[in-house]
Parts: structure tokens; sequence; C-alpha cells
């Protein structure tokens, strides 16, 4: 039996911060077992490459095509714009910059806050649709420094926005405390080898936007941190499967 079908599922509406991603795509399936109705919300800011977000209907598309279930349960896709993230962000992924270690020790991809002007957004568009379900693919076990990935960055929002919006949210982060690996297996544990087939060739992590090159990880220049820990977890996922 797969872990899939095991899943008590809840009544309530879950909303999943979906970037296309590899992450948030596992996160996506995740709440697909597990919440009667699932919506997706994905942030536009001035990506310097918009594959992330060109492949989110597809990864949709694929995965109500997996289970009958999951087609029932998956509800609308929010994209939602955020024009002043890169209006005031001197990052590489919104300007035209070298990827690199900036000497604060983040790559130069980092847009400081970013994932708590998500959650913060996720919150106000999670009150409008009923859902007190945040689901999100923040990691702290090999992320690249984040510190807005936190685990106790996390908790905190969900205090914050249980207060600010005076109603009970709690926050989901399936993938806190497991590696690119444990994501990887993950994927084949909730859907088999057909969600990590899916996981693989549909969704994107690589920071310039390359899906010119398939490699055995995905679509990638194979260069950038993001290709990098997504070839080393896979590596490693195999050779642990
Ligand atoms: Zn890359």
């Amino acid at each position: 039996m797969l872990y899939a079908d095991a899943m008590t599922v809840s009544p309530d509406t879950a909303l999943v911060l979906f970037s296309g991603g590899q992450d948030s795509t596992v996160c996506l399936a995740w709440a697909l077992t597990r919440f009667a109705r699932v919506e997706t919300v994905g942030f536009d800011y001035g990506q310097r490459h918009a594959v992330e977000l060109a492949v989110r209907p597809r990864i949709r598309e694929r995965l109500a095509a997996l289970r009958p279930e999951w087609a029932s349960r998956l509800g609308d896709d929010h994209v939602v714009k955020l024009d002043a993230l890169a209006a005031i962000s001197e990052t590489a992924l919104t300007r035209d910059m070298q990827i690199e270690i900036a000497e604060n020790g983040l790559p130069t991809t980092f847009v400081p806050g970013r994932n708590l002007i998500f959650f913060t957004f996720a919150g106000a568009l999670a009150y409008r649709r009923g859902s007190k379900h945040l689901v999100a693919g923040m990691c702290e076990t090999d992320y690249s420094g984040y510190p807005d990935c936190r685990d106790d960055t996390v908790k905190a929002v969900q205090v914050v926005l249980t207060l600010g919006l005076d109603r009970r949210f709690v926050l989901h982060t399936p993938l806190m405390w497991i590696d690119k690996a444990g994501t990887f297996a993950l994927a084949r544990e909730i859907g088999g080898d057909a969600l990590l087939d899916l996981t693989v060739e549909e969704t994107h992590s690589c920071y310039l936007g390359d899906r010119a090159r398939r490699h055995g990880w995905g679509h990638g220049c194979g260069d950038c941190p993001a290709c990098k820990l997504r070839a080393a977890g896979f590596a490693k996922f195999k050779a642990g499967s």
C-alpha cells in the first residue's frame, strides 16, 4: 500500500505555496493526500526567468491525472503579481547579476524577506478563501542559508498570521527536516514512480531558467547552485534506493 492511501483526509481546504519547483511540487502532492480541497498560489515577482511560473499549469494537470481523487481535490490556482519585490531587491534573480556567494554568506539570488512576504500574501489569500492551512516547501536541512526558511521563522509566522488575522492558521512544511534526496524519496513514497518521474521531468529549479538541457535529475544548466543541489540530491537518492 502506498503511503498516500493510508492518509486520513481532512475536510479542510489547504493553500499550497506552489512555485513550480521540485520542493513545492512534492508539497502539493503531499497536500493532495491530506486535504479535501487544495488550492495553489504562485508569486510573479519579476523573476529573471519566467520558466518557473510557466511549468506550473502542466504540473497541476499531470498531478490531477495521476489519481482521480487528486483531480477532484485540486482547486483553483492563484497567481499574485508582486512587482514591488523586484523593485526593492538587487539580486541575481531579478537583475542581470552573477550568481555567487556574497560576503554575508548568502547567494546573490537571495531576495531579503521573500518568504515572509509570500506567507503574508498567502495568509491574506487563505483568509479570503476560507482556508487555515498553508503548505510550503521551506527546508533548513540543505538550504542555501535563507533565514526565512528556518523552522523557527515559519513557526513565528504562524503565530503572526494567527494573531494578525485573528484566525487560526497552521503552517505545514513537510520538507523542513529532509534533504533533497529525501524529497525525491518522499515523492516516490507519496505517488510511486509516476510522481517521481513527474517531479524530475516537469519541475524547475535552475536559477538560469535553462530547460534546454535534460539530465538524469531533470532540466537545468547543471552549474548554478540550485542545479548542483538538485543533482547531488538525486545522486544520493539513487544511491540509496
Ligand atoms: Zn541551473
